[in-house]
């Protein structure tokens, strides 16, 4: 692991000397205690947001500036230079702590952003694991631009703990986790891959972007460092690109304070509001998005069109049970393939009216894709392939009964 030199004194985007020793670039005053004592909707809407001090605003004002007066050499009130820190980005960063029960958060440019701070981390020579079904563009950042730099890793399947010690290094430093997957919804058993790692003095990152904080809580279950594409759930309404991390360790929060600042992928402010104003309703969404899909689940389930369903929430899921256990819904994603094959995924695809074809998820909109064809194409001749069959749909907040008829109405028409 690299030990960043620490703040230089001279840049004037150097992390601020607030003088009381405290920083306001991450942390919050509502981390794993203080956090307790109120629920998850309650610090989705509350946590780092307390009304503006100077004008009384209820809502976390956009900071839309780049510097801050001092009144003195060194003397200012704790902002200096908005790519070390920005008021609105505060904000989030302590709402996202607050959320995951974590003491420090880092907002990012994106998702892929926040992971290239994480995969920071290491060093050449270093060993990784991460999952054989990876997001694409995590697989990509790791074998395409940290690999080159020295990063080693190996793709395994992270619900097979006896294939995770199979493929464990004596160099061995981290492990990536995603769950649920994308685009099976494969589960992983976070507590049982983090005492894995643990015993063997690796860090465990849980990529949570599927499940959301409301749904499944990663450092709570052993894990080191939560990342999200807050793209998705967190933000929900398809408007913003941004990336978030929260940990625990003072120690990796301080490495990632100073990449976040050194390397400069930072929101604006204005991205930074959106992605709050998308976190204060997570809850309902997130409850909504469950109902829903497990309604699409069912007509799916009983079509017959249809082969096979994936969704954690079904019994014949093989992570069902630990989904059960470590997350508090089984999420909006659902995937399934068709039986007559992919001529016939293409013309369901084609033929929906409310479910949109478009890649991303997690938004107020259902939309529809082919990860044979669109999201996975660039694995499409690897063993990390899909079934060409396949089709993954984002269950959004559009009026239940629509979206099953529009559903319907496309699979019926098919062969
Ligand atoms: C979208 C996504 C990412 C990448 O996030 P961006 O905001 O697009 O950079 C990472 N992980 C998962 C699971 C995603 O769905």
């Amino acid at each position: 692991m690299t030990t960043p030199d620490g703040p230089e004194t001279s840049d004037p985007g150097d992390p601020p000397d607030t003088g009381d020793g405290s920083d306001p670039r991450d942390t919050s005053d509502t981390g794993s205690d203080g956090g307790a004592e109120f629920g998850f909707e309650t610090l989705a809407i509350h946590a780092g947001q307390d009304p503006d001090p100077t004008t009384g605003a209820v809502v976390t004002p956009i900071y839309q500036t780049s510097t801050y007066a001092q009144e003195a050499v060194g003397k200012h009130q704790g902002y200096e230079y908005s790519r070390t820190a920005n008021p609105t980005r505060t904000a989030l960063q302590q709402c996202l702590a607050a959320l995951e029960g974590a003491d420090h958060g880092l907002a990012f440019a994106s998702g892929l952003a926040a992971e290239h701070a994480v995969l920071h981390l290491l060093e050449p020579n270093d060993h990784i694991l991460i999952p054989h079904d990876a997001y694409g563009g995590t697989y990509r950042l790791v074998a395409r631009v940290q690999g080159p730099r020295g990063l080693e890793f190996t793709p395994v399947d992270l619900s097979d703990l006896d294939a995770v010690a199979a493929a464990w290094r004596p160099e061995t430093r981290l492990v990536w986790v995603e769950t649920p997957t994308n685009p099976l919804l494969s589960i992983v058993d976070i507590e049982a891959v983090a005492r894995f790692a643990h015993e063997r003095g690796a860090l465990v990152v849980v990529d949570n972007t599927f499940a959301t904080p409301y749904l499944q809580r990663p450092l709570a279950l052993g894990a080191d460092v939560v990342v999200h594409s807050s793209t998705k759930y967190l933000g929900g309404h398809s408007d913003v690109v941004g990336g978030l991390v929260a940990t625990k360790d003072p120690g990796v929060a301080e490495q990632l304070a100073f990449l976040q600042n050194a390397v400069g992928a930072v929101p604006g402010p204005f991205d930074c509001f959106l992605t709050l104003r998308g976190i204060k309703t997570l809850a309902v969404r997130m409850d909504r998005h469950c109902a829903t899909a497990a309604a699409v689940v069912e007509l799916l389930g009983n079509h017959p069109k249809v082969d096979r369903v994936f969704y954690p929430g079904r019994a014949d899921h093989p992570g069902h049970e630990v989904a059960a256990r470590q997350m508090r819904g089984f999420g909006g994603m659902v995937s399934f393939t068709v039986a007559a094959g992919e001529d016939a995924a293409l013309e369901v695809a084609r033929s929906t009216r409310l479910w949109t074809l478009a890649e991303s998820l997690g938004a107020v909109e259902s939309l529809i894709e082919h990860p044979h064809r669109m999201t996975h194409a660039s694995v499409a001749d690897s063993p990390l392939a899909v079934d060409p069959a396949l089709l993954r749909l984002s269950v959004g907040l559009e009026t239940a009964n629509d979206l099953l008829g529009d559903l319907r109405q496309a699979l019926d028409r098919v062969g």
